[in-house]
């Protein structure tokens, strides 16, 4: 099987790296943001725990809000 015809051919070193928005560090590591949703909501006998994997900075632990959606902007209150 010989899908790479219908592959684009996309050169990596030519598309933008994601940094840290505080620390413009470029490595990142995979986390996991967890909600709790309550019984209450789902109508299970337990609440649920959801993961939601995203990216922190491996420098100065920030997550950029490109990869937190569950980011509110306090500064614009
Ligand atoms: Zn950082």
């Amino acid at each position: 099987m010989d899908l790479d015809i219908t592959k684009p051919k996309i050169d990596l070193r030519e598309q933008p790296t994601i940094t840290c928005e505080k620390c413009n560090g470029m490595f990142f590591k995979e986390v996991v943001i967890i909600k709790r949703v309550s019984k209450l909501l789902t109508g299970s006998p337990k609440d649920t725990d959801v993961p939601f994997p995203t990216y922190m900075c491996e420098k100065c632990g920030h997550v950029n809000t490109d990869f937190n959606p569950f980011y509110i902007d306090k500064e614009n209150d």
